[in-house]
C-alpha cells in the first residue's frame, strides 16, 4: 500500500533535522586529520623565519666570487663553520667565506651561497671554483609565509600537509568541527559476537562491526558499540546508559512486524515508526531519547535513528538517511556519494511503490552497471564485492536492458 508508506527525501529530511553539529573545539595537531577547521589559520610568524641557505656550501659576498672559474679558483679564509641550529648571530666580512649547511642562518654581509660541489670542501680555506650571483641559494625569510597572512580558510579538511603548515608555523592546536559521537546498539537474542562458538538458533553479529566501520570510514567517532537481546528493560537499560554520551543512536533491529520487536517495544513513545517507500530498509524510526535522569522531550535528548537489522537492510539505510547529515554535520566536503548514470546491462524488475536500491558493479571504463546478486536484504556476501547501489525510482517497474540508471559510488 505505497499511500501509506513514507517517501525516501521525506525520511531523509526528518533523520537530518535531527543531526547537529558539535561546537568548535581546539584539538591537537595529531587529532585534526580529517576533519574541517572551523576557523582561519592565521600565521604567527613567517616562513621561512630567517634568511638561510638552500645548500651545504659557503656563504660569501658575491662580489668577491664573482671571477670565479675552475681554471682559476677564488680562495678564501673560512672563519666560521655554521650547522644548521646555530642560534648565534653572525657577520661574514669581505675577503672571508663562512662554511654553511642546509637550513642554516645566512650570516649577515652574505649575499651568496657557493654550493661545496663548486669548491674543494676546504676547512681553513676554500678554493671556490664557480661564481654565484647575488641572492643564489639563499631562501629569503618570509618567502614562503608571511606572518599575518591567512594560510587555510575555515572549512578547509585537514590534510597532512595541513598539518605540516600548522606545525612549521609552531601551532599546537587547530580549531575543528569535531566528529559526530554515535553508539551503535545491535539488538536480538539470536545474536552472538564473532569468535565465540554457535549454538543451534544462533547466528554471528554482523551489524555492529559493519556499521561502526561506515561511521569511521564517513569520518564520525563511535563511542560504544554495543549488543543486547530482545529484553526491553535491559535494552532500555543500556539505551540510558549511553544517551548522555552521544550525539546519535543507532540501532539495528527490533523495528519490524513481528513480536519481539525490542526497539519499537522499548521506545514506542519517543521515536516515531514509520514505513519508507523503499527496498530493502523499509522498517525505519527516529526520534530523541533522553540519558538517565533527563527528561524525554527535552531538546537536549540525544538523537536516535532505528535501522532494520537485516546487515544489506542496514548498511543501505545507513547510506540512504545517515551518511551524509553526519558528514554534513562535520563540515567535511562533498558529504554525498557521488551519483552518476550508467547503462544498465540487464533486463530489471522493481517493486511499484518503492525506491528500490540493489546492489551494482559499475564499470567506468564502458559507462555500464550490473546489478550484483538479488534484492533481498539478508545477502550480505553481494553487498561485499559491489562497488556501487543502483537506484530505480518507486514509479518504475521494469527496466530494460540498455537504460540509463542512477548509481550511487560506494568505492
Ligand atoms: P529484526 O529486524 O530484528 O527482525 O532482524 C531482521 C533479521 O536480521 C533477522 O534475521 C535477524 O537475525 C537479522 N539481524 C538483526 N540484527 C542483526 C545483527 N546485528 N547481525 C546480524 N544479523 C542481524
Ligand atoms: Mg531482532
Amino acid at each position: 500500500m505505497p499511500g501509506l508508506l513514507r517517501p525516501v527525501e521525506e525520511h531523509q529530511r526528518v533523520v537530518t533535522s535531527l543531526i547537529a553539529p558539535r561546537p568548535a573545539v581546539g584539538v591537537p595537531l595529531a587529532d585534526a586529520l580529517g576533519l574541517v577547521l572551523a576557523d582561519d589559520v592565521v600565521a604567527p610568524l613567517s616562513l621561512p623565519g630567517f634568511d638561510n641557505s638552500a645548500m651545504d656550501g659557503y656563504a660569501v659576498v658575491a662580489d668577491d666570487v664573482a671571477g670565479a672559474s675552475a681554471e682559476q679558483p677564488v680562495v678564501l679564509p673560512v672563519a666560521e663553520d655554521i650547522p644548521a641550529g646555530r642560534t648565534d648571530v653572525l657577520m661574514l666580512k669581505p675577503g672571508t667565506a663562512h662554511r654553511i649547511m642546509t637550513g642554516a642562518p645566512v650570516p649577515s654581509g652574505a649575499t651568496a651561497v657557493v654550493p661545496v660541489e663548486a669548491t674543494d670542501g676546504g676547512v681553513d680555506t676554500v678554493a671556490i671554483r664557480a661564481a654565484a650571483p647575488p641572492g643564489k641559494h639563499i631562501r629569503r625569510a618570509g618567502e614562503d609565509v608571511t606572518a599575518g597572512t591567512t594560510v587555510l580558510r575555515s572549512g578547509h579538511l585537514v590534510t597532512p600537509a595541513a598539518l605540516g603548515l600548522a606545525a612549521a608555523l609552531g601551532l599546537g592546536e587547530l580549531a575543528v568541527i569535531p566528529r559526530q559521537r554515535v553508539v551503535v546498539m545491535s539488538t536480538g537474542t539470536e545474536l552472538v559476537s564473532p569468535g565465540t562458538p554457535l549454538r543451534p538458533g544462533q547466528i554471528y553479529e554482523s551489524n555492529a562491526v559493519m556499521l561502526t566501520a561506515a561511521l569511521r570510514d564517513a569520518g564520525a567517532e563511535v563511542v560504544a558499540s554495543t549488543m543486547s537481546g530482545d529484553d526491553v528493560d535491559s535494552f532500555r537499560a543500556t539505551l540510558s546508559r549511553h544517551a548522555g554520551n552521544a550525539d546519535l543512536i543507532v540501532t539495528t533491529g527490533g523495528v519490524s512486524a513481528g513480536a519481539y520487536e525490542v526497539v519499537k517495544d522499548a521506545l514506542g513513545g519517543s521515536v516515531d515508526f514509520v514505513k519508507v517507500a523503499m527496498q530493502p530498509g523499509m522498517p525505519q524510526g527516529c526520534g530523541r531519547v533522553a540519558g538517565a535522569g533527563s527528561p524525554a522531550t527535552s531538546e537536549t535528548a540525544t538523537p536516535i535513528v532505528t535501522l532494520p537489522g537485516n546487515p544489506v537492510s542496514a548498511l543501505v539505510s545507513f547510506e540512504v538517511f545517515l551518511r551524509s547529515p553526519l558528514r554534513a554535520a562535520m563540515g567535511l566536503p562533498n558529504p554525498d556519494r557521488p551519483r552518476r548514470t550508467a547503462v544498465l546491462t540487464e533486463d530489471l524488475t522493481s517493486p511499484r511503490g518503492k525506491r528500490q536500491f540493489r546492489r551494482g558493479v559499475f564499470d567506468a571504463d564502458a559507462g555500464t552497471v550490473t546489478s550484483y546478486g538479488p534484492p533481498a536484504s539478508h545477502h550480505l556476501r553481494w553487498l561485499a564485492s559491489a562497488n556501487c547501489l543502483l537506484e530505480i525510482d518507486e514509479d518504475v517497474t521494469e527496466v530494460a536492458a540498455g537504460t540509463q540508471v542512477r548509481v550511487w559510488d560506494l568505492a
